[in-house]
């Protein structure tokens, strides 16, 4: 037997079903249209965001980086919620112009921008978190050739990094950010050839659990941007904080004390250095946005023993789901949370391995599960699949297309 994760709040249960909204798995999917289906809260969104605005101090934007979950009806839902946008590619800015973001609102990170991707983001006003000198110096001439004045941030690649983070983004050699000994020069070099100065981008780490390490962070960060907003000798309009709160998604991982991190955040604003004053501060948040808001439904088309093991094949998988199969990014596989989602009030009764429809072994969903004993026709529910799920897994792999999405 391996645990399953926890199964984050806000799902019920009714008719013996998980339900959303009042809406049972089995209604869902039929408003969906079929399975496999990604489905979407708007309450548990709207619910994490009050949460979090409650925890954390007035003076601090809450960003959202929209390659956790680009779904339109998602990002519709979600400018009415936050203060800005970060994106990370041309393709993201398309997404988010069609969705009706305000450019202006919006941030553009990311190693390897293009010049077309340079010179949408410069033509529209979004602000370009520089990531080098070489695309500083580019950007550059893209403006001047355009006649538009390029908004940029320095994305700074600080010395430290954030403690226990899933991905590791920042301390030591890496392609993301200058590294923070040279960023008072190309500042300075930025200012002197006339772009609109947007501040500094810290980004420490993502997915990280322990509101202590977040709460180090957040405070290395302010220090460093005041140090390097005195080097550059000018106020910093503006300095985005970077994220990095976790959501639990395997047994024993517990949520993160937001109370604590916005206490803290409190703390160090009653009593920033003069440099930072002014500036507009904000953090920016994937995951934990939207990641608990999402549920991913499939249905159990086959079951079968194999040498005393139960398999429950669905019609889903890691196409879908690269992240539950343990295949993105993690180095020991461990269980999502999950759940027959039509047998949802039932107590477990067997041990059964969920796994894909792709015929490879590392189609897993779950593995040596405890389970309602589920047939043919039942619906899994794979919990934690609102960020990072539908676009970022193969669905074109083994010609299994892409999952229904929608937003309830
Ligand atoms: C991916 C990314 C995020 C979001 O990370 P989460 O772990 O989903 O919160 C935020 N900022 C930058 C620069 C990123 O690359």
């Amino acid at each position: 037997m391996k645990p399953l994760g926890p199964i984050p709040q806000g799902y019920e249960t009714k008719d013996g079903q998980l339900a959303i909204g009042g809406k049972t798995a089995r209604d869902l999917v039929a408003e969906g249209g079929d399975t496999p289906l990604f489905v979407y809260s708007r309450e548990l969104l709207d619910r994490r965001m009050a949460d979090l605005r409650a925890a954390m101090p007035d003076r601090v934007g809450i960003n959202y980086a929209i390659k956790a979950n680009p779904f339109a009806p998602v990002l519709e839902h979600m400018a009415g919620l936050v203060d800005g946008f970060d994106i990370a590619s041309g393709g993201e800015l398309t997404m988010a112009q069609a969705a009706g973001l305000d450019p202006e609102k919006i941030s553009f990170a990311g190693p390897g921008k293009r010049d077309a991707e340079l010179e949408a983001a410069i033509r529209v006003g979004v602000t370009l978190n520089v990531e080098s000198e070489g695309e500083a110096r580019r950007a550059f001439a893209i403006g001047e050739r355009i006649g538009a004045t390029p908004r940029m941030a320095l994305r700074v690649n600080p010395d430290f990094e954030l403690r226990g983070s899933g991905m590791k983004m920042g301390g030591g050699a890496k392609p993301f950010g200058i590294d923070q000994d040279r960023v008072p020069a190309l500042a300075k070099e930025l200012i002197g050839a006339g772009a609109e100065w947007r501040g500094l981008h810290i980004f420490t780490g993502s997915q990280a659990l322990s509101a202590d390490a977040i709460i180090e962070a957040q405070a290395n960060v302010l220090e460093l941007a005041a140090q390097l907003a005195d080097e550059i000798g000018e106020a910093l309009p503006k300095l985005n904080m970077g994220g990095g709160i976790g959501i639990p998604y395997f047994s024993g991982d517990e949520p993160v004390d937001i109370t604590a991190v916005g206490r803290a955040l409190d703390d160090h604003i009653a009593d920033l250095p003069a440099a930072l004053n002014d500036t507009d501060l904000c953090i920016e948040l994937g995951r934990y946005l939207v990641g608990e808001a999402g549920v991913y439904l499939t249905e159990i088309v086959d079951r079968k023993e194999s040498h005393g093991s139960t398999y429950l094949v669905t019609d889903g998988g890691l196409h879908h789901q690269l992240a539950a199969s343990g295949n993105f990014g993690t180095v020991v596989r461990r269980n999502y949370p999950l759940a027959i989602a039509t047998k949802f009030g039932a107590e477990p009764a067997e041990e059964a391995n969920v796994v894909g429809c792709l015929c490879t072994p590392l189609d897993r969903l779950a593995d040596k599960a405890h389970l309602p004993v589920a047939e043919v026709g039942d619906l899994v529910a794979v919990f934690c699949a609102g960020a990072y799920g539908a676009t970022a897994s193969p669905s074109a792999f083994l010609g299994q297309g892409a999952a229904r999405e929608i937003l309830v």
